[in-house]
């Protein structure tokens, strides 16, 4: 049976456009491989045009105020949750994604967008008073104009809406690069966004990292260009966009070790794994791809580790909503992290999966990997994918050495019955975010997400995220 092929078109200044070449490029459903909707593949001119939307709807935004701001947030959340099972259901085939996983993100998106409206009216400058004799000084917090977010195929509504929801609470104009594999949802949403906000305050332009995103990033309009992607592509961007000074936040890679110390439960500990290192197909910044365990108890942890992997049901999520796995996003991405368990060295130990799976669609099985060491490339890269590296340790000091001995700082996480050691650990662990006895939730909208060394600078959701999408101005009034 031939699946039916939507054709989507650009978001600009509130009307819709093809690529001014015309060109489209596919767009993927991984589960099957099959092309699901053409996209415009968009070149130079099409950011040109792009910020030239974004340009002239800017006076009329700037504007607006705070509470009217917020009324809008408040009504793309709305327009979230109102179509929250249309936007579940193309995110999944989109990115290959279980129903429930897809359906998860939906209230926490809205939730965001809410938070972002309130925010908006929080803004302030901490200064109006003389500071010089005869002087009257101000701090006013402005928005800095025209302002691109360039999202990455994990999650491509719930990154578009992180990289959106902060840009217009601050008053800026917001134009979204969607990743190449995954535009859909973000295409859909600007289409249901279309009835709230005025034309050019929020603008979609698809294609390739180049020239799109180059384009963006390049742009001397554009004042900030907030990535979340790979650190090679944040450090390009970095470079480049060193040529117009433009602000640079960046969300990038990670690679998450879970310390479980001796006094951990392996029961809560598999189960965490369960959820930390598999979901979304491990296809997560955060994802605890590297699993420390004390030797005392690292037995215990692997055996009912490899049982909870291998009970994991892996499939299209088309199939029903019982999957727990998807597959990754490409048949590039596949071969890249089989490529990984290729290259292991022959000490290291495959004890389950290491293989891909079904006669159609991107899938690989859930995989642990053990007997590795610190500088084996499966513990220091990034892989991206269903797979855990289980370590073992002989004391906490050796753990927490361990922990940080990457390049990464996105995201940690310690297991311990004793919060008392597990507060000492989060303390020396140097990663953006550590949790307890947990890993990879909660999400709270008021809480920031940001890497450390080579994971990034600069915070996603909070209040924090505000000072990246605003500016400071001294204004000085002589008195009379
Ligand atoms: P990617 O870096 O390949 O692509 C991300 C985006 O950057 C895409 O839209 C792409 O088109 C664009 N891009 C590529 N080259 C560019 C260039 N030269 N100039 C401007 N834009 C360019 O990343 P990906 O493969 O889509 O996503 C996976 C990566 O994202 C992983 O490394 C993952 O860890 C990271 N990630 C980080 C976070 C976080 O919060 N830190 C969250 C999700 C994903």
């Amino acid at each position: 049976m031939s699946v039916a092929i939507t054709v989507y078109k650009n978001y600009v200044g509130g009307e819709w456009f093809e690529s001014s070449s015309g060109e489209t490029m596919p767009v993927v459903n991984p589960s099957t491989g099959e092309t699901i909707a053409e996209v415009p593949r968009g070149s130079a001119e099409d950011v040109t045009r792009v910020v030239a939307a974004a340009k002239k709807a800017l006076p009329d935004w700037l504007g607006r105020t705070p509470k009217a701001r917020m009324e809008l947030l408040l009504a793309l959340a709305d327009v979230i949750d109102q179509n929250a099972e249309e936007l579940t259901l193309l995110e999944s085939q989109n990115v290959g994604k279980p129903m429930a996983i897809a359906r998860d993100e939906m209230p926490f998106s809205a939730d965001n967008l809410r938070f972002f409206a309130g925010a908006a009216r929080t803004l302030e400058g901490k200064a109006a008073a003389e500071y010089v004799e005869g002087y009257t000084s101000i701090v006013r917090r402005e928005p800095l104009g025209i302002v691109a977010g360039i999202t990455p195929w994990n999650y491509p509504l719930m990154m578009m809406v992180w990289k959106l929801g902060p840009a217009l609470a601050a008053g800026n104009i917001s134009i979204i690069k969607p990743a190449e594999q995954t535009p859909l949802s973000t295409l859909r949403f600007a289409e249901l966004a279309q009835e709230v906000l005025p034309p050019g305050v929020f603008n979609v332009i698809t294609g390739d990292g180049i020239p799109v995103g180059d384009g963006l990033v390049r742009d001397p309009e554009i004042r900030l260009v907030s990535l979340t992607g790979d650190i090679e592509t944040g450090k390009t961007i970095a470079r480049n966009a060193a040529d117009t000074l433009k602000r640079v936040h960046l969300e990038l890679g990670g690679k998450a070790p879970m310390v479980v110390l001796d006094d951990a439960d392996p029961a809560q500990v598999a189960e965490a794994i369960k959820i930390g290192g598999y979901w979304n197909s491990g296809q997560d910044c955060t994802a605890s791809s590297r699993i420390l365990v004390s030797e005392r108890i690292y037995d215990d942890v692997l055996s009912r580790l490899v049982t909870t992997v291998e009970a994991m049901k892996v499939g299209d999520p088309a199939d029903g909503e019982e999957i727990d796995m998807g597959p990754v996003i490409s048949q590039e991405q596949r071969e890249r992290v089989l490529g990984f368990l290729e290259r292991l060295p022959s000490r290291a130990t495959v004890v389950t999966g290491g293989e891909s799976v079904g006669d159609r669609g991107f899938f690989v099985k859930p995989t642990i990997v053990a007997d590795v060491e610190q500088d084996d490339e499966i513990v220091q890269r990034e892989v991206f994918g269903p797979v855990v590296s289980v370590q073992r340790f002989a004391s906490d000091e050796a753990a927490l050495e361990l922990a940080n001995g990457t390049r990464y700082g996105l995201a940690a996480s310690v297991f311990s019955r004793d919060v008392g050691r597990a507060l000492a650990a989060a303390k020396k662990l140097e990663f953006g975010t550590v949790w307890v006895n947990e890993h990879l939730f909660p999400l709270a909208s008021e809480m920031p997400h940001g890497g450390f060394k080579e994971s990034g600078y600069g915070k996603d959701m909070s209040l924090y995220s505000m000072e990246e999408y605003t500016r400071l101005k001294h204004v000085a009034v002589k008195l009379g």
